[in-house]
């Protein structure tokens, strides 16, 4: 019906909106299902040290596969769970599932999950993964939390009182994308993050652009100064890779490096170390 209307008319009741809505309904109930039978899975992108060029740690990310129509991107599913209230449930299961993962690696390599800041609204999110921790048997230690700026954006006060409460338990907290979006440097003055993961769209340019350098570079000054480690993430070339460790980066990850892989994957590439050529890259 949709179709027949041809595209163009833009009128605000338009058919094609309702198609679209009834597709997003459709795509809510499946997300739901899958969430309810614990169907959404987890790749691991490896993170490597940009000294020893050795796996530091992995960050989990989300994966479902539709029935009928494949991979969905976790940014579009991700938002639907939190637009239907699913973000929680979700939220749960995904950090017990990466806990468990983890379980089964070396003590030094530790798992990186994300958050929405949405977790941060129920007031529960201390206890979940305190759970998800215990039931794996992990040490606080062995997980990191990546959050983004848009955490601040409610309740301020109480967003930073539980970042605290998960810093207390032992756990890392990582600002994620960082200089996109509404960054601000005053977050810095209300919590001590672990480590700053740079944004993609900075390390994209770094070989070709002197502002995305010295945007890299004053990260850098800021994370070696509050003794923050510094994640450059989405590295696709050497170029990248060599500008990024001479600019101080502490952490790579990028797909030059290693794509996302399956739990499996993953813990074949720790049990056959190799360095990818960092280290090399960085003695030229
Ligand atoms: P993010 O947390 O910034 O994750 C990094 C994204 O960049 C991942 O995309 C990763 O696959 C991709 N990436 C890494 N290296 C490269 C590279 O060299 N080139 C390119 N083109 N991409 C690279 P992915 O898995 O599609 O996830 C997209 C976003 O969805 C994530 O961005 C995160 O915001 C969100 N997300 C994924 N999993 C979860 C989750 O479990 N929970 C929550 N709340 N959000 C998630
Ligand atoms: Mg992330
Ligand atoms: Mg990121
Ligand atoms: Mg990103």
């Amino acid at each position: 019906r949709a179709k027949r209307m041809g595209k163009g008319k833009a009128c605000f009741f338009n058919p094609e909106m309702d198609a679209d809505a009834q597709d997003r309904r459709k795509l809510e109930t499946e997300l739901r299902e899958a969430v309810e039978r614990d169907e959404i899975d987890l790749a691991y992108q490896p993170i490597f040290s940009a000294r020893t060029g050795q796996i530091t740690s992995a960050e989990a990310l989300a994966r479902w596969t539709h029935p009928d129509r494949g991979p969905i991107r976790p940014d579009i599913f991700i938002s639907v769970a939190e637009e239907c209230g699913l973000i929680d449930r979700l939220g749960e299961q995904l950090l017990r599932r990466a806990c468990c993962a983890a379980q089964s690696w070396p003590d030094h390599v530790r798992v990186a999950v994300n958050l929405s800041p949405l977790q941060f609204h129920s007031g529960r999110l201390i206890e979940t993964v305190r759970r998800a921790i215990d039931s794996s048997g992990i040490r606080a230690n062995r997980l990191q939390l990546e959050v983004t700026e848009g955490l601040v954006i409610q309740d301020v006060d109480r967003t930073f009182q539980q970042l605290e409460e998960l810093r207390a338990l032992g756990i890392q907290v990582l600002i994620d994308d960082f200089g996109v979006g509404y960054s601000s440097l005053s977050c810095f003055q209300r919590f001590p993050f672990d480590k700053v993961k740079i944004d993609k769209s900075f390390v994209d340019e770094i070989a070709t652009s002197r502002t995305a350098k010295a945007i890299v570079q004053a990260v850098v000054g800021l994370g070696s100064a509050l003794g923050m480690g510094v994640v450059a993430e989405g590295i696709e070339t050497e170029e990248q890779m060599r500008l990024l460790i001479e600019g101080g980066c502490t952490h790579l990850q990028g797909y030059l490096l290693s794509k996302p892989v399956s739990a499996h994957v993953f813990q074949q590439m720790l049990a056959r170390p190799h360095n990818f050529g960092i280290k090399a890259t960085r003695a030229a």
